[in-house]
């Protein structure tokens, strides 16, 4: 079946693709059945355990986000002002922690910036090692270098080397260091911290959250965009500008801005950079609702060095705030995101992934966070964290080979770097604008 040319047409419907099909006016492809792509939202029925897209009328339920719970921070003034002009959102301040099972021990985040917490032999020797560090190295160091450089070994052995093990599924070995951003290190910060004079640090010191929840937001940028739900996009012809769904519907398209993961997008469009691909890693989210455990802490997420189960983060919704949890029973219950990291390939299925899902829930509830649990459910994101090979040439040269064939890559995913939700709106607006105003400016100088 073929469709009516299009200006613009946008590939997935996550927030970076709403923001660029309300910028452009643009026909907006999205695979799923709702808008919100790994910010999406939805329900758990507290009795029957019954998935809703929307709050169901007719019995209390816990409200869970796709790929775990996802808090603005960062993002241009503007950007953010927009924002909560759709969504009121109220403003929090971060409250996460770092758990050492070996002393049962919660030290603030981020740890470097925390020695006073710790032991005081452990401290004074990482202190010791800090101070010490030379600094430099050489532009081909790896993630596992980076971290040794910075915050020596003893940290190194006892939270950082563990943790990201866990977190990059034991790529963080190989992978270029991504994170001077996500893992500040300033030494008058970590000896202030010493000494117990720690201030706030980090990229998400405080941040943002829609009043009426996450989903409030997308159904405010979903409703100001031309959209098209469950239409998976199965191919696109570059040379043809048209993009093919599954159902066998051709829409051709003047301009094509695609929010998929960078390497899908060369896929669809059947086009192969000379260079290795950088790497990703997936996640697993397992959402729980229910009764919490004696030892459930306070914090809005915890970092785990060491798990038996593989998680390395578990957040609580509902210590953000309450709304996530099943009205009329606030006080009851707590809801939680536990993430376990995999590399693409090795994403359990069916029966295991079952077992897994088992065995971090048990996990949760052995360290005491969980007493009984009410509302299980699960996600995969199979690309959720993107990443380099040192001095990878990949992500450039893929961005470069679709720019020339006519698609513009956009997004966390669809560009392949760190973002976070403020900064992929921005960057929607941004791009959705630009192939807007560009189609105005090529019409007016035609006739001039
Ligand atoms: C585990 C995790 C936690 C995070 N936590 C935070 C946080 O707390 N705060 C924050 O600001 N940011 C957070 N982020 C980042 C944030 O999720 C992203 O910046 C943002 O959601 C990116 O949106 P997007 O629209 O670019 O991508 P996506 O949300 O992935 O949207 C892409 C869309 O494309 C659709 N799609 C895929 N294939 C096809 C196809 N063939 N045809 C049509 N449609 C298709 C998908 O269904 C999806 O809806 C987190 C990311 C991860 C992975």
């Amino acid at each position: 079946m073929l469709h009516g040319k299009e200006e613009t047409v946008i590939l997935g419907g996550g927030v970076t693709g709403l923001a660029a099909g309300i910028a452009s006016q643009g026909l907006v492809l999205e695979a799923e059945e709702t808008p919100g792509g790994i910010c999406a939202s939805y329900y758990v029925g507290a009795r029957s355990g019954k998935i809703y897209l929307q709050t169901p009328g007719h019995e209390p339920a816990f409200r869970f986000e796709r790929g775990g719970g996802h808090w603005i921070f960062g993002g241009d003034p503007a950007v953010l002002h927009l924002i909560s002009q759709v969504s009121p959102c109220q403003r929090y301040t971060r409250n996460s922690a770092v758990y050492f099972p070996q002393w049962d021990l919660y030290v603030p985040f981020p740890l470097q910036n925390h020695l006073a917490f710790l032991p005081k032999e452990v401290a004074t020797k990482a202190l010791a090692e800090m101070v010490a560090r030379t600094g430099q190295l050489a532009e081909n160091t790896t993630m596992d270098q980076w971290l040794a450089s910075s915050f020596g070994p003893t940290l190194c052995e006892l939270f950082f080397f563990p943790f990201h093990e866990l977190y990059t599924a034991g790529l963080y070995r190989a992978i270029a260091p991504q994170d001077p951003y996500k893992t500040p290190f300033q030494i008058t910060s970590v000896i202030r911290g010493a000494l117990g004079l720690h201030q706030p640090m980090g990229y998400n010191q405080t941040f943002l959250y829609p009043e009426k929840g996450l989903d409030h937001l997308v159904r405010g940028l979903a409703s100001g965009c031309r959209l098209r739900l469950s239409s998976p996009v199965s191919a696109i012809d570059a040379w043809e500008k048209t993009v093919f769904l599954e159902d066998g519907t051709a829409i051709p398209y003047q301009h094509l801005i695609s929010t998929l993961p960078l390497d899908k997008t060369l896929a669809l469009a059947r086009l192969t950079p000379a260079s290795r691909p950088d790497p990703a890693t997936a996640v697993l989210v397992v959402n729980v609702g229910g009764v919490p455990g004696k030892h459930c802490p306070p914090y809005h997420w915890v970092y785990f060095p060491h798990s038996h189960s593989g998680f390395h983060r578990i957040g609580f919704y509902s210590n953000v705030v309450s709304h996530f949890l099943p009205e009329g029973n606030r006080k009851k219950f707590v809801s939680m995101y536990i993430e376990r990291s995999f590399l693409p390939g090795d994403l359990p299925q069916g029966e295991t992934l079952a077992a897994t899902v088992q065995a971090v829930i048990q996990e949760a509830t052995d360290l005491g966070f969980l007493k009984e649990p009410v509302a299980i459910h699960w996600n995969t994101i199979s690309t959720a964290y993107t990443w380099r090979w040192p001095r990878s040439p990949w992500q450039q040269e893929a961005q470069n080979l679709l720019l020339e064939n006519g698609i513009i890559p956009a997004g966390r995913f669809g560009r392949w770097t760190f973002q976070g939700i403020a900064e992929s709106i921005s960057q929607g607006l941004f791009i959705g604008a630009l192939s807007a105003g560009l189609d105005r400016l090529l019409k007016n100088n035609r006739q001039l």
